[in-house]
């Protein structure tokens, strides 16, 4: 096989027609309206909450901040039970708001949040669950509520990877007190960066706004010590050319992962997700897990071949945040098995709709002449 003349990563931001942005920022040349709630944003607002099939949403400068604003308007304390199989935001927005990260183990199936674990990692200190909706494959919401209503905990989702995926009809948004959609520029849908939170109480939305602008409410009036989280123009501008661009992003996405699962089921010790039943999915990441067993060789070893290929996928998410440096001391990597099961064999593939059907047939031909080395 021969190796990709240009390097293939593992994703490619979307940009639209430059004509189509050009249009939607000289708006803002006519308005001379940067940031700070302006037209834009509030018409963005409008439209994304439209498509995300929910009741309110806020905007922020990006995902984490907005995490960091729902953890701290909910008036957490103590312990928050999460999973250590994610992006190093989930477990800092905890930590950052002097809350301790409680780690519950996933699921070999879903890479979710192991819902029969939960409930044994609850204690007086526990006020919260924040799950988090891996690779866009939704949470057990059904399991998560009962557990959160029977023990009286606020559950915030961290819908990082979750734009667009509906259960059952219903955009992911809707469970839970709160969720986090991420719109950094490497997700399916972004505003260069940008982040929302969804909910159903009203009563949160004073909050979040007083949060993301310092804690202003008049122009002579600090309530509260808060942050500067706000969306600006420009990310509005794009979030609305995007938007308009988000139905057949996901579809090209569908076509690519059916293609890869397709090429890749005769393999062995190759484990592809498969779509869930009910569940509109968004097809953010392309997963794989490697069973060197039947495989013949390592993830690592895979992951450093498909470099001499050209071939640049990420071991995501590895390592998992009881490993990292910040906080391996505080934990012990054995209380969550799977996790780390699932981390050591994980590689995502390269994902984004401009990945051509050739590539996709080329990429997979070189797993398999890497195999039969
Ligand atoms: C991207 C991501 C975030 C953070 O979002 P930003 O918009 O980049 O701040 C949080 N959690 C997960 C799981 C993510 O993938």
């Amino acid at each position: 096989m021969k190796k990709f003349k240009e390097p293939i990563f593992v994703t490619k931001s979307f940009l639209p027609p430059i004509e189509d942005y050009k249009k939607e920022i000289k708006k803002i040349w006519d308005s001379n309206w940067l940031t700070n709630n302006g037209p834009l944003h509030n018409e963005f607002k409008k439209k994304v909450s439209e498509y995300l099939k929910v009741k309110n949403s806020t905007l922020f400068v990006n995902g984490h901040l907005a995490l960091d604003i729902a953890i701290k308007s909910l008036n957490l304390k103590g312990e928050v039970i999460t999973t250590p199989f994610t992006f190093a935001s989930t477990t800092h927005a905890i930590k950052m708001n002097g809350l301790k990260p409680v780690f519950c183990d996933i699921e070999l199936v879903s890479y979710n949040i192991d819902v029969t674990k939960i409930e044994k990692l609850i204690t007086e200190q526990t006020s919260a669950i924040i799950p988090v909706h891996v690779f866009g494959n939704p949470c057990n919401v059904k399991k998560i509520r009962k557990i959160a209503q029977k023990y009286n905990l606020k559950v915030i989702y961290d819908a990082a990877h979750t734009f667009g995926v509906e259960i059952d009809g219903k955009g992911v948004g809707n469970f839970g007190d709160v969720s986090m959609f991420s719109l950094h520029a490497t997700k399916v849908f972004h505003s260069i960066e940008g982040g929302i939170l969804t909910y159903n109480n009203n009563n949160y939305k004073e909050k979040f706004d007083l949060f993301k602008n310092f804690g202003i409410t008049g122009p002579e009036k600090v309530e509260v010590v808060g942050l500067n989280a706000k969306m600006n123009e420009f990310q509005a501008a794009m979030g609305i050319v995007n938007l308009k661009y988000i139905d057949d992003e996901i579809e090209k996405r569908k076509k690519i992962a059916y293609e890869y699962r397709k090429l890749l089921k005769d393999i062995k010790g190759i484990k592809v997700l498969e779509d869930i039943e009910g569940v509109k999915h968004n097809y953010s990441y392309f997963p794989i897990l490697i069973n060197e067993n039947e495989f013949g060789i390592n993830r690592d070893e895979l992951f450093d071949k498909l470099n001499e290929y050209n071939i640049f996928p990420r071991k995501y998410f590895y390592p998992l945040c009881n490993e990292y440096d910040c906080y391996r001391d505080d934990y012990n990597i054995k209380e969550t098995p799977n996790a780390k099961y699932v981390a050591d064999r994980i590689i995502t593939l390269p994902m984004y709709s401009q990945l051509s059907i050739d590539n996709i047939e080329k990429i997979v031909d070189i797993i398999k002449g890497i195999k039969n080395e």
